[in-house]
């Protein structure tokens, strides 16, 4: 990390406010990583009125929360903002809220109640990203916390209301500028204006919603085959700014549970591709390009369960491998996990509600762990289970098993155990077992086979597991999310 520069921006008062505006972002729409930044509102002290300095603090970043896309993570503790400032000392990469009689030694500006200092740097991709913005109110002014046009005290002094110069220090904290070109929380100049207005709103969103101007493509485990080409989204369009022109291709990922995932990318033998992975809301990158010197990237990350983006991205310029920076790929997601993975998403043939849960996965070591990859040559067990909607237990019945290839191909398992083609017009649905339905339906759907037996050295393939009744044969309920076994 490297200290890039502090920005300085003053809220300067003035009883009006102009009129028609728009959003502006801060000198270079620099953003916060993953759209949160935790705030210390701890700040002592109550406003005449009542209430505490600290409460309408929270108040204000919690406003931001409610209506924007980004997130406060609201600490009560308090931080000095000036810690660190000194001349020769580090920013402390805290984000405090204090008053002071000046701005951590500078004085203030007649004319200014409050000052936001930032400092950023720039991130992998080019973008400037903030690392500490703290916050200093004018404690030679007068406060209150109050809604309505600005007061005026007896000695006909203004008296500011704290919370609506909270709201505004805090859209600087979260990358906006000043505009005065529509009446703004983030207008130069207070007014009568006490709560976030849809301009203020639409700013925080454009800046960090850019992975909304990019098309997004589901992934699960497995293959996913692509291409980088003219055309493509670009860097500075997922980052809503920044100078990274290159091509981006974005991969949402679900993670059920807390996994180790792996990414690689296999090319074309043109494509120099830079693997990256990142949160949701594109925090905590990893990035690689080929760290291990052969030009390949390769990526390995535990991660909590949730939702993550996969990044296929190139180089702007000349690549370094004497590639290019467009062509295609196929990407491959495998994962390690200590159980089998909770498979979202439940279906049906004919609409019809279950309650049931399913899971699987793929085990090499008799169910120690479980994980998607496979080695041609290494003896695995395809596991399934599902948890039988309570109505439906201990009723005649019959589990299904299906393959779906990479090719789109279906085979589904009979009740010899044998895999055949999917003939829907002849059988709709695909019995393996019949029998009476148990609470907890364990379904072996390869036991100790080995893809080279039958001549496979390399596969992605997708199992489903489902169940039905006797009672309503037509009816099948399963899950979107497959068991996927990958063969490498
Ligand atoms: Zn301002």
């Amino acid at each position: 990390m490297k200290r890039m520069g502090a920005v300085v921006a003053a809220l300067v008062f003035m009883i009006f406010s102009v009129t028609a505006w728009s959003f502006n972002f801060l000198n270079g729409s620099q953003k916060w990583s993953g759209a949160s930044t935790r705030i210390y509102t701890g700040l002592g002290g109550t406003a005449p009125g009542g209430i505490t300095w600290s409460v309408a603090l929270r108040q204000a970043a919690q406003e931001w929360n409610e209506k924007t896309d980004f997130t406060f993570d609201i600490s009560g503790e308090y931080r000095d903002p000036c810690a660190g400032t000194a001349t020769g000392s580090r920013p402390d990469f805290l984000n405090g809220v204090g008053f002071g009689t000046t701005v951590c030694g500078e004085a203030f500006n007649s004319t200014t109640i409050a000052v936001t200092v930032s400092y950023r740097r720039s991130n992998i991709l080019g973008s400037l990203e903030f690392e500490e913005a703290d916050i200093v109110f004018n404690s030679n002014l007068n406060f209150d916390v109050y809604d309505g046009p600005l007061r005026i005290n007896s000695n006909n002094a203004p008296v500011y209301d704290f919370r609506r110069v909270a709201l505004h220090e805090f859209g600087h904290v979260i990358g906006l500028d000043h505009d005065d070109r529509q009446a703004a929380i983030m207008n130069s100049r207070i007014g009568s204006l006490s709560r976030l207005q849809q301009d203020d709103i639409a700013g925080v969103n454009a800046l960090y919603a850019g992975i909304n101007n990019c098309s997004l493509s589901g992934t699960g485990f497995g293959w996913q085959f692509g291409g980088l080409q003219s055309g493509d989204c670009r860097i500075q369009q997922l980052m809503s700014g920044g100078t990274d022109t290159s091509f981006v291709d974005i991969y949402t990922l679900d993670v059920a549970n807390d996994l180790t995932v792996k990414v690689d990318v296999q090319t074309d033998g043109r494509l120099n591709a830079v693997l990256i992975l990142a949160t949701e809301k594109l925090g905590n990158f990893k990035v690689d390009e080929g760290s291990a010197g052969n030009c390949v990237p390769s990526l390995q990350s535990n991660l909590p369960a949730g939702k993550y983006v996969i990044l296929v991205n190139t180089y702007t310029n000349t690549p370094p491998c004497n590639l290019a920076s467009t062509g295609n790929y196929r990407l491959s997601v495998s994962y390690t996990s200590a159980g089998l993975l909770t498979l979202g998403g439940r279906q049906s043939f004919k609409g019809g509600i279950s309650e049931a849960t399913y899971r699987g996965g793929v085990t090499v070591n008799g169910g120690l762990t479980y994980g998607n990859r496979v080695g041609p040559n290494q003896p695995f067990d395809v596991r399934g289970r599902i948890n039988i909607d309570p109505r439906h237990q201990g009723q005649p019945g019959f589990l299904a098993v299906a393959v779906i290839t990479h090719t789109g191909e279906i085979l589904v398992k009979n009740q010899l155990g044998e895999f055949v083609a999917y003939q829907p017009e002849q059988q709709l649905i695909p019995v393996t077992q019949r029998k009476i339905l148990t609470a907890v339906e364990d379904i072996e759907i390869f036991k100790q086979f080995v893809a080279s037996s039958i001549g496979i050295s390399s596969i992605s393939v997708d199992f489903l597991i489902g169940y039905g009744l006797d009672s309503n044969p037509d009816e099948l309920y399963y899950h979107q999310q497959p068991i996927n076994l990958l063969v490498e």
